[in-house]
């Protein structure tokens, strides 16, 4: 079985708790995009994590996981990552984790253009997590990134280290006037950073072609959401990569191998992190209630996201874009306090009513049409069957369904690992 868990939304939807969940059905778990952007959150009964750029199959002992080409990854940060694992007792081994020769290393001089650009724009800034994501993406595009696999020959890496810092410094030295970057000081990033990680540096594709060949199931694990993609998502509010299922394959390293299936992790409600337009955005008291009964604070960032209703036009784009063959619906227990339950139904632009999705000034200029469904009023994080649910929440379970065209098949009803219903 060969299956994509993918974000339906703008990211946030809860995809590392289902991971998390899904993973011990998996032989091996791929995060195929992205970097340490991302923010996963899993508890499970050896704690609470949060994961940036290991895959949420990390914290199953059983399970090998993979980081693929399709990534970009500060070592620093992954040194760090792997070693607050350690604390907690869990040893990341070769045979655990197996990071691709050809991802991409983002170095320091990424994060700090990311940084000297969004002060920069300062008001006008692109909400960036500022870790250097779109940096590293487009020195890949330029051809003058490095990749895992480099640090085996340093020789190499350091002639070509030379002709990097100079091209670097054209921006960071002459445009931005910040201190010039030395080749010495990325040389020693790198093997300080870099070295210790050989280890489980290796080619990924031929591992996963033996490993799919010998009928081992593989899960390939997304980071944001299909809002998000660089090219179907809210550009230029999107990440700098492709967040969509069909990618997967690549990013993953394993171009050559089909999809079986594709879960959308999709939200009950709707939350937003940085800029960009979010039709469905409630403000005031209203906002501020379901982003706190939601604990909507970044992972990556502890920023507070933007909230809303479901959004029907975005999510039914978001679910069609990816593929889902099934959702699965995420915090519905967080609904329970509403009375009536706020949700998006269509758009409005220039006056005309709609429930398609779209992009570019359209989006900019599309206000929310809100109708309200009944709540539940009751506590439903211990229901572990459709029918324990209340009727009302059955009633969105199945409004949702036929709002979006796609069945729901999980729906999670807590951050615990157990705290779902397989329908
Ligand atoms: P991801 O990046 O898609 O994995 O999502 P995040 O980890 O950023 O955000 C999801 C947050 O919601 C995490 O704090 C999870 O522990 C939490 N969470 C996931 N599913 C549920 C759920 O069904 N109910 C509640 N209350 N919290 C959940």
């Amino acid at each position: 079985m060969i299956t994509a868990v993918v974000g339906t939304n703008w990211g946030d939807e809860g995809k590392g708790r289902m991971v998390d969940l899904l993973a011990n059905k998996y032989d091996v778990v791929v995060r195929y995009q992205g970097g340490n952007n991302a923010g996963h959150t899993v508890i499970n009964d050896r704690g609470e994590f949060i994961l940036n750029l290991l895959p949420s199959g990390i914290l199953r002992d059983e399970t090998v996981n993979v980081m693929g080409p399709g990534m970009v990854i500060d070592i620093e940060h992954l040194t760090g990552e792997i070693g607050r694992l350690r604390e907690k007792g869990i040893e990341i081994t070769p045979d655990h984790l197996k990071i691709s020769d050809r991802a991409i290393i983002c170095m320091p001089y990424h994060k700090l253009l990311d940084c000297l650009e969004e002060d920069r724009l300062g008001k006008n800034s692109y909400g960036s997590t500022r870790r250097g994501i779109s940096p590293v993406y487009s020195d890949k595009y330029m051809k003058k990134a490095f990749r895992m696999g480099d640090l085996f020959d340093m020789n190499a890496l350091k002639e070509r280290m030379e002709g990097i810092i100079e091209w670097k410094n054209l921006t960071v030295k002459n445009g931005y006037g910040s201190e010039a970057l030395t080749p010495e000081a990325n040389i020693s990033w790198l093997e300080k950073f870099g070295l210790p990680l050989l280890n489980y540096v290796c080619d990924t594709t031929e591992y996963l072609t033996d490993a799919v060949n010998a009928g081992k199931s593989v899960m390939f694990e997304a980071q944001l959401g299909a809002l998000r993609d660089i090219d179907f998502g809210i550009y230029p509010f999107t990440s700098a990569s492709s967040t969509i299922s069909a990618y997967a394959p690549i990013g993953a390293g394993i171009p050559h191998i089909k999809l079986d299936e594709t879960i959308g992790i999709m939200k009950a409600y709707s939350s937003c992190v940085g800029a960009g337009p979010f039709t469905c955005e409630l403000f005031g008291k209203e906002g501020d209630e379901l982003r706190e009964a939601g604990g909507e604070y970044g992972a990556a960032t502890g920023r507070p996201r933007r909230v809303g209703g479901f959004d029907i036009p975005a999510s039914k784009y978001g679910a069609m874009i990816q593929g889902a063959d099934c959702i699965a619906l995420t915090k519905m227990d967080v609904l329970s306090y509403f009375d009536k339950i706020p949700v998006c139904t269509k758009y409005s632009v220039d006056g005309v009513e709609t429930d398609k999705f779209m992009v570019g000034s359209k989006l900019d200029r599309a206000k929310p049409v809100y109708e309200y469904v009944d709540g539940w009023k009751t506590d439903i994080s211990s229901c572990r069957n459709f029918e324990d649910l209340p009727e009302n929440a059955q009633k969105y379970v199945k409004y949702i369904e036929n709002a979006i065209g796609c069945k729901v098949k999980y729906i999670s009803v807590g951050p615990d690992r157990d705290a779902y219903i397989e329908m």
